[in-house]
C-alpha cells in the first residue's frame, strides 16, 4: 500500500492503459477530468497508431464514425497523457514491469480472437473470420498479407451483425465507391480485380431478431452496382415474432421490419451484384472439392421456440438446401484472447472483473491495482460510444480504490522512468507527436490521390517514416 498521498501535483496518480482504441481512450479522458486528483496517463498499444477498432474496425466507408478521433486528439493533448505506440505487453513490457512504474493498470485491449460455427468443413479453404477480413481491408499490419480468394463468384456471410453487414457491403462495392473510403490500397486493388457476383448474408433467427442497425440495414438498398434482395417468405413473421413485436411496440424495431419486407422478392435493377438476405437458416456444413477448398454450404432452415427467459431462440427443422459457395465469413461475434500475466475467463472471453475492477473468481478477491474496459471487460456489444460509460464505470471504481489507497506502490512512480526502460529495451516506441506526423503523411497523401487518407499498413514503413 503506499503511504504518502497519492493523486497530488506532486505525487500524480500514474495509470498505465494497455490499449488504445475507444475504451482506452474514453478512460483516459476521464481520469484527466477528474477534478481533485491530478492523474498522469501513459496509453500503450502494441501496434504504432493509436484508436484500435476505429482505425482497423469501423468501415472504411464510414467515415463519419472515425471523426470521434477528434474528441480522443483532444485528450491526447492534455499534458498529463503519453502514448507509447508499438509496445507490446508480454514482449516488450510485462505486468511485474508496470507494477513497478505505476499505481494503477487498465487493459483495454478490445477482442482479438472470433467465434466458432463448430460444423463440419469449418476448416476448408475460403472459410474465414469476417474478423480477418475487416482486418485486412482497413489495413491492420497484422493483416496486411492475407489473401481471400475472390475469383470466386459466390460468398456468404454467416451473421446478422453490423459486422455482416459491413462485410456484404465491402464485397457489393464499385471500385469508384471504394475509392472514396480510406480502404488499405492492397485491399481496393484486390476488390476491383473481384469476380463476387452474389452475396448471401445468412440470419439464424427471423427479421425481427436481427441485429443489425436501421442506418446499416438501409444503406444496403443503396449502393451503386449491387441490388438487395430477400425472399418474401422469409420477410414474414412468424407467430411467437408478432406477437413479441406487437408487445414490445418499439419504434425503431418496427422501423426495421418494415426497412427488411422492402426487400422482399426484389427483382433487381440489372445491377451488377445481388445482395441476398436470408433468416431462418443455419449452415449445418460446408462441403469441400478435392483440393480442399469449400464449393457448397448445407443449410438448415429454422423456426423459433420461446426460452424460459422470454427470448426467441431458432431450432432446426427437417429442411435442407444446398447452395453453391466458393468464399464463406463467419460473423459471428469476437472473443477476446488472454493477455500473458493478467486474469482471463476463457468461457466469456473477458477478463473476469465487477464493474471494471479485475476479480479473481477462484479466490473471490479483487487485484490489487488492476483494472478492464471495453470488449474484453465486457464482451463485443454495442457501438464505440458504448465503450464511454463503460469506461466511465471503471475509473469510478479507480477513483473509489484510491481515495481508501488502495493502489500499488511503484518503486519507479516518476513520469521519465517508463521511457528509460523502453529505451534501455531498445523498444522503438512512437509517440503521440509523431502519430501526428504520420497522420498528416497519410492524410497529405490521401489528398494526392483523391482520397480521404493513405494508410501505413507496414510497421517497418511506420518506424521509417517516424526517424526521417
Ligand atoms: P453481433 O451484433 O453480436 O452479431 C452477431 C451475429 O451473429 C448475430 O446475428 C447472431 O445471431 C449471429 N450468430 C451468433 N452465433 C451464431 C451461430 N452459431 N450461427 C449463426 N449465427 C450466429 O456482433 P457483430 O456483428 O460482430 O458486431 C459486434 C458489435 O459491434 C455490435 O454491437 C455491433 O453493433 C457493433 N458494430 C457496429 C457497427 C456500426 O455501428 N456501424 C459496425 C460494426 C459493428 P443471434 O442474434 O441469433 O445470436
Amino acid at each position: 500500500m503506499a503511504e504518502q498521498k497519492i493523486g497530488t501535483a506532486d505525487n500524480p496518480l500514474r495509470v498505465a492503459i494497455i490499449g488504445s482504441g475507444p475504451a482506452g481512450f474514453y478512460a483516459a479522458e476521464s481520469l484527466l477530468k477528474q477534478k481533485n486528483v491530478v492523474v498522469e496517463v501513459d496509453v500503450f498499444d502494441r501496434l504504432p497508431t493509436p484508436f484500435g477498432l476505429v482505425r482497423a474496425g469501423v468501415a472504411p466507408d464510414h467515415l463519419k464514425i472515425k471523426s470521434v478521433t477528434k474528441a480522443f486528439d483532444r485528450t491526447a493533448k492534455k499534458p498529463n497523457f503519453r502514448f507509447f505506440g508499438n509496445v507490446e505487453l508480454g514482449k516488450d513490457i510485462n505486468v511485474e514491469d508496470l507494477h513497478q512504474y505505476y499505481h494503477q493498470i487498465l487493459y483495454s485491449t478490445g477482442t482479438e480472437g472470433d467465434r466458432m460455427l463448430n460444423i463440419p468443413g469449418e476448416d476448408l479453404n475460403n472459410i474465414h473470420s469476417a474478423r480477418e477480413f475487416v482486418a485486412w481491408y482497413n489495413g491492420h499490419p497484422d493483416y496486411k498479407d492475407y489473401e481471400f480468394d475472390l475469383s470466386q463468384e459466390k460468398a456468404a456471410v454467416i451473421g446478422v451483425g453490423n459486422v455482416a453487414v459491413d462485410v456484404a457491403r465491402i464485397l457489393c462495392r464499385t471500385t469508384e465507391e471504394l475509392h472514396k473510403s480510406d480502404m488499405a490500397t492492397h485491399a481496393i486493388e484486390a476488390l476491383a480485380k473481384s469476380n463476387i457476383k452474389e452475396v448471401y448474408i445468412l440470419g439464424r433467427r427471423g427479421i425481427a431478431q436481427a441485429a443489425f442497425t436501421n442506418s446499416e440495414i438501409r444503406e444496403l438498398g443503396e449502393m451503386m452496382d449491387a441490388d438487395t434482395t430477400i425472399p418474401a417468405a422469409e420477410t414474414m413473421l412468424d407467430a411467437l415474432s408478432e406477437s413479441d413485436v406487437k408487445t414490445k411496440n418499439n419504434k425503431a424495431l418496427n422501423k426495421k421490419i418494415e426497412i427488411i419486407q422492402n426487400y422482399a422478392d426484389h427483382a433487381g435493377t440489372g445491377k451488377s451484384r445481388l445482395l441476398t438476405l436470408r433468416f431462418l437458416v443455419s449452415p449445418v456444413e460446408f462441403i469441400g472439392d478435392d483440393n480442399g477448398n469449400i464449393k457448397a454450404m448445407r443449410i438448415v432452415k429454422n423456426e423459433l421456440y420461446e426460452k424460459d427467459d422470454g427470448t426467441l431462440r431458432p431450432r432446426a427443422t427437417e429442411n435442407f438446401e444446398e447452395i453453391p459457395i466458393g468464399l464463406v465469413f463467419r460473423s459471428v461475434g469476437y472473443r477476446g484472447k488472454p493477455l500473458p500475466g493478467v486474469l482471463f475467463k476463457a468461457s466469456w472471453g473477458t477478463i473476469p472483473n465487477r464493474k471494471g475492477r479485475i476479480f479473481n473468481e477462484e479466490t473471490e478477491e479483487f487485484v490489487l491495482g488492476e483494472y478492464t474496459a471495453g470488449w474484453i471487460k465486457r464482451g463485443p456489444s454495442g457501438v464505440v460510444g458504448t465503450n464511454k460509460a463503460d469506461a466511465v464505470e471503471t475509473v469510478k471504481c479507480m477513483m473509489e480504490d484510491l481515495t481508501e489507497n488502495k493502489i500499488l506502490s511503484p518503486s519507479h512512480p516518476d513520469k521519465e522512468a517508463i521511457e528509460m526502460l523502453l529505451k534501455e529495451r531498445n523498444v522503438k516506441y512512437i509517440s503521440y507527436q509523431d502519430w501526428l506526423k504520420l497522420d498528416e503523411i497519410e492524410l497529405a497523401k490521401g489528398k494526392e490521390q483523391g482520397r480521404p487518407r493513405v494508410k501505413f499498413v507496414s510497421i517497418e514503413d511506420v518506424l521509417a517514416s517516424v526517424e526521417k
